[in-house]
């Protein structure tokens, strides 16, 4: 691992917004008056709420009011999820920003104006990527007689009297199948429900067919200049491009950048298969990331000397309107009806997960397959006041075998 300074901003309105605000840089921007509109608007909202919280725009409405909402909340989040913000539910903005409220935001910025050392915190990351933690997991595996098989695919779950069986695994075109002892599924849940033989009942299947998840694709722009802009990634609330988000990568680590010149830029799209963006060619996607990127005054197109594209599917599992009947009813079925079967992950949970949840939610699925019946893939990521910067409560679920595992995953 090595130590990165972490520096993020947002770009909205042709201006660049520090993030966490701070006061000075915010109220320049905004300028004073659209400052004053958003206290006014704060105060609307704290005397007359709206009474019913079930969409994201009226939970963040009623925190934040209107004007900060469609400042810094509707555009982005739009994005992200394709879908607007009155169809997406409060669930997604409880869990990722219930820590944070009007007062704090505006104490935080406060606090950190004048105290430019606090905006810059520090992360450790590992020197060739996240990449460098599941070679090293799979070293040990095959270190103790375990077998890792990748590019492999399974097509069908086979099952009999509650158990597992076997399952149907293609590589290269050639299937066969394997009996197991124990399965941990982290493939969607739908995906899951779909392969099973014999069939789950029909309410099953239909909640599984009405899950969704938000792809997404990363064009890659490999550039001459290595100090286009400071941050490790950028927020793109504009609503006049489509990139989401942008990463510098060579501010994550120098070393990841292959040349050792210069540096790699993510421009990060958020899609759907089959939409105008995920069926484009990876050339035009290339040209549409050097447009926007010198439209944002980032890089200049001459600057950019190659391109990548990578598609990921299902990379956002969706919090729509219908997503948690759907979820429970998949949750019940598979817990109550496998008993060598747990799923667990980001999507084997559906649940928007960290990379940190998602570890847990292994462990915890393979404790339970070992008999440890208190350990609960599904009990991960549901303290509604989890936060990036907040380190897991340890409290929900005491891990028996390794009271030491959370903080080691944190
Ligand atoms: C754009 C983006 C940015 C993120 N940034 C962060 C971050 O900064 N920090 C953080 O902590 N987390 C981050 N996350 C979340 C993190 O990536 C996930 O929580 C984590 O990867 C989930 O792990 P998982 O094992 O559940 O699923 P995955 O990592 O998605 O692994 C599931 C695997 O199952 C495979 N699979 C699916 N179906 C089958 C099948 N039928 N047969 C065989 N294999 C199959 C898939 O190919 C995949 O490899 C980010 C996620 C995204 C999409």
């Amino acid at each position: 691992m090595i130590e990165v300074p972490r520096l993020s901003r947002i770009y909205y309105k042709g201006k660049f917004f520090d993030y966490p605000l701070q006061l000075g840089n915010t109220i320049a921007n905004l300028g004073v008056f659209e400052s004053l509109m958003i206290i006014g608007s704060y105060c609307k909202a704290q005397l007359f709420p709206e009474r019913s919280e079930e969409s994201f725009e009226q939970w963040v409405r009623n925190r934040f009011g209107d004007r900060l909402y469609r400042t810094f909340f509707k555009t982005y989040t739009e994005k992200v999820w394709g879908i607007p913000c009155d169809k997406i539910r409060a669930d997604w903005a409880a869990q990722r920003i219930q820590g944070l409220s009007f007062i704090s935001a505006v104490a935080n910025a406060i606090r950190n104006t004048g105290e430019v050392k606090s905006l810059i915190k520090t992360f450790d990351y590992p020197r060739l990527g996240p990449g460098m933690l599941w070679e090293s997991c799979a070293r040990k595996v095959t270190e103790l007689g375990g077998q890792v098989v990748k590019d492999t695919g399974v097509t069908c779950v086979r099952h009999q009297n509650g158990r597992v069986t076997a399952l149907d695994v293609t590589t290269d075109g050639i299937t066969k199948t394997l009996s197991v002892e124990n399965v941990i599924s982290t493939m969607p849940l739908s995906n899951l429900a779909g392969m099973l033989d014999p069939p789950p009942p029909l309410a099953v299947r239909e909640a599984a067919n009405g899950l969704r998840h938000r792809d997404f694709l990363i064009v890659a722009l490999t550039c001459h200049r290595s100090d286009p802009f400071p941050d490790n990634w950028i927020y793109i609330h504009a609503q006049d491009v489509r990139v989401g988000r942008i990463q510098n990568f060579r501010n994550w680590s120098a070393d990841m950048i292959a040349t050792g010149n210069g540096t790699t830029l993510g421009m990060e799209y958020f899609c759907s298969r089959g939409d105008d963006l995920w069926s484009q060619e990876d050339s035009d996607l290339i040209a549409l990331a050097k447009r926007e990127v010198a439209e944002l005054g980032l890089v200049n197109p001459q600057d950019v000397i190659d391109g990548h594209v990578i598609r990921e599917r299902n990379a956002y599992p969706v919090y729509d309107e219908h997503y948690r009947a759907h979820v429970d009813t998949l949750r019940s079925y598979f817990t109550e009806t496998f008993s060598n079967l747990q799923t667990a992950g980001r999507s084997g949970l559906h649940r928007y997960n960290n990379q940190d949840h998602s570890m847990l939610a292994g462990h915890y699925a393979a404790m339970k397959l070992l008999g440890h019946s208190e350990c609960d893939p599904w009990d991960v990521n549901v303290e509604r006041s989890y936060h990036e910067d907040q380190v897991l409560s340890a409290e929900k679920t005491q891990f028996p075998a390794d009271q030491d595992l959370q903080r080691h995953v944190v």
